[in-house]
């Protein structure tokens, strides 16, 4: 057996948000002691490029904790895709998690960097040094014909130089035990993080099964149709929920967990109250081997 790796992921604010609410959000994660958190990339005409880069360094400098930079291909070209890489590596920052990204309406593609895989590929052989992610799909990627065909084009990530997986949010864990075999039988033997999002607000999970189009099971069907104008106690189951699913996918092995944090640092406490032991950290598979040199 070995001890499964804890994440966690925060979003860079909205550019009109008050740029402060990002550290409230890292200082109410600090005590947790995650083996990295990652941070996204924004895809939209308004966000900020230069965002996750100071944010990963922020985590890296100012908590002691690794950081993973994501950062979305469609768009960029590979001037940009440099641009953005050498952002990271100047902010201390090794690992990175490439994308394809949402189609944005309305804009055109670079035409460079079609897939998450291209621009693994170019990652892998311009920059060796750094420690590629990649993000997988339990309940295949919603433009996918179906899961084995989404599972053929996951390999390609890993083949390219993804060395570690991270899931998409599911609420039912059946769901991800099944594409853990699936894609260990089709030759995928990277960690595979299970990424739980946390149920605090029934409009927020409505819009986000909608756009993985992820199944919303009976049980938290029931919940959400009790609890759903009463916000503070659906958070609460909410909390409850996540730290079920956590520890029933610990109790199956899987390599690690990956918490959305949502910028939700209360939420995101409460359910490592509940399941933080369940983590232990003596040999942790991904700080050691793939990001101790970063913090
Ligand atoms: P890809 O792996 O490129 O796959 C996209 C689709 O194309 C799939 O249907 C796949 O089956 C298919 N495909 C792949 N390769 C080929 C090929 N060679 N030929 C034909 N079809 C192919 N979005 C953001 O904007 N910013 C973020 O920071 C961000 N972080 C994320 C983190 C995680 C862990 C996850 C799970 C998602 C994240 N997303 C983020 C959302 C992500 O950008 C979308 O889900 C996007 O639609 C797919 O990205 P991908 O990298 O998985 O795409």
């Amino acid at each position: 057996m070995h001890n499964p790796i804890f994440s966690l992921e925060v979003f860079p604010p909205k550019r009109d948000a008050p740029v402060g609410t990002i550290y409230d959000t890292l200082d109410g994660l600090s005590g947790l002691m995650p083996d990295f958190i990652s941070v996204t990339y924004g895809t939209g005409k308004s966000a900020d490029r230069t965002a996750t880069a100071r944010i990963s360094n922020t985590i890296r400098k100012d908590y002691g904790l690794p950081a993973v930079a994501h950062l979305t291909a469609q768009y960029i070209d590979k001037a940009q895709a440099d641009e953005a890489l050498n952002m990271f590596e100047q902010a201390g920052v090794s690992a990175v998690l490439p994308l394809r990204g949402d189609p944005v309406p309305g804009r055109e593609p670079a035409g460079v960097f079609d897939y998450a895989s291209d621009l693994i590929s170019y990652i892998k052989q311009t920059r060796p040094q750094m420690t590629i992610f990649a993000a997988c799909y339990p309940e295949c990627h919603p433009q996918a014909e179906n899961l084995d065909q989404d599972i053929l084009f996951l390999k390609k990530k890993v083949d390219s130089g993804a060395s570690h997986l991270i899931s998409q949010l599911f609420y039912d864990n059946e769901d991800f035990y099944r594409f853990l075999d699936k894609a260990r039988a089709a030759g995928i033997d990277v960690p595979i993080e299970a990424g739980i999002m946390p149920v605090t607000n029934e409009g927020q999970v409505r819009r986000m099964v909608k756009s993985c189009a992820s199944r919303v099971p009976e049980r938290l069907e029931t919940m959400l149709e009790r609890w759903g104008s009463d916000s503070a106690v659906l958070k609460e189951a909410g909390i409850v929920y996540a730290s079920d699913q956590v520890a029933d996918l610990v109790a199956h092995g899987v390599d690690g967990i990956h918490l959305y944090s949502m910028n939700k640092a209360a939420v995101t406490r409460r359910i490592w109250e509940n399941v933080g032991d369940l983590f232990e950290d003596e040999d942790s598979t991904v700080s050691d081997k793939d990001l101790a040199n970063q913090a």
